[in-house]
């Protein structure tokens, strides 16, 4: 388990690299796109035209590559039933030579058969680098809970108009009693290399987040300064198509919402 989450932890920095260098890149090639193909149009100099159609075809095998480049970003990710119960239960194994003696740990699933769409090494890896990142927060022990549950989307993320759709997602709740965070840190949270620690990348969860929005759920954060900090994920049950995910809600149950 450990060299297959590895694995996929060495391809999720390789997706989130190809995935924001194939984006930039294809707002470059666009507008010289564009411009040769305006230049090849251009009658009164067959020199200029055929500069153009070269801009034009190399612009082209280029964004061709990048489409290539985004699939594999977007792709490669092996769809299965993921049981709650199954990715407690492997994530307890995980934790178990991390937990110091001053942290209690809680795992659990209140339905272990609960099953739904998705990708049970990933959100491993997702819940592994949140609860590292819990116990890192509570140097001087704590409790660090997580908990798996069926529940409703939290109605801060309903469109306009939406109605309730009851019980129709899995939650997965990281709640530990550390250090928490104010409302500058919430901010950053899920900014690429935003980090407070000394040898921290600030990807763990950029990475969460990806995961998450793969499929097809929402991250929303509670945090109270001195206090502690709760993750919790809402996963669809049944994959359905979703387009444009907002970006992840953080609530500061101290500031004004
Ligand atoms: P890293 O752990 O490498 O710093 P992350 O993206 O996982 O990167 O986290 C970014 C930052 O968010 C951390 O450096 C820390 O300041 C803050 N953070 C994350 N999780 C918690 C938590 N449970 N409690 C307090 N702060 C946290």
């Amino acid at each position: 388990a450990e060299t297959e989450l590895i694995r996929a932890q060495r391809f999720e920095s390789l997706a989130m690299l190809a995935g924001g260098l194939s984006h930039d890149l294809r707002n470059l090639l666009q507008p010289l796109l564009l411009a040769g193909d305006s230049l090849q149009d251009y009658q009164d100099d067959p020199r200029l035209a055929r500069l153009g159609r070269l801009v034009r075809d190399c612009g082209k095998r280029g964004l061709d590559m990048v489409q290539s480049m985004l699939s594999f970003a977007r792709g490669a990710r092996r769809a299965e039933q993921v049981r709650v119960g199954a990715l407690l239960d492997a994530l307890g194994l995980l934790l178990q030579g991390s937990v110091p003696r001053n942290v209690t740990l809680e795992l659990e699933a209140f339905d272990p058969d609960l099953s739904f769409d998705g990708n049970h090494t990933e959100l491993q890896q997702c819940l592994l680098n949140l609860s590292l990142n819990a116990l890192q927060a509570m140097p001087e022990g704590g409790q660090l809970r997580i908990i798996a549950s069926r529940a409703s989307l939290p109605e801060s993320f309903f469109l306009p108009g939406e109605e309730a759709r009851e019980g129709n997602y899995v939650c997965l709740t990281v709640s530990d009693t550390g250090t928490g965070m104010d409302k500058a840190a919430l901010q950053h949270l899920f900014e690429p290399f935003y980090t407070t620690k000394e040898s921290g990348t600030g990807l763990g969860l950029v990475s969460c987040k990806r995961i998450i929005t793969a499929h097809g759920g929402v991250v929303r954060v509670e945090s109270v300064p001195g206090e502690g900090t709760r993750f919790h994920m809402h996963i669809p049950l049944i994959r359905q198509p979703v387009d444009v995910l907002d970006e992840p809600e953080t609530v500061n149950l101290q500031g004004e919402a």
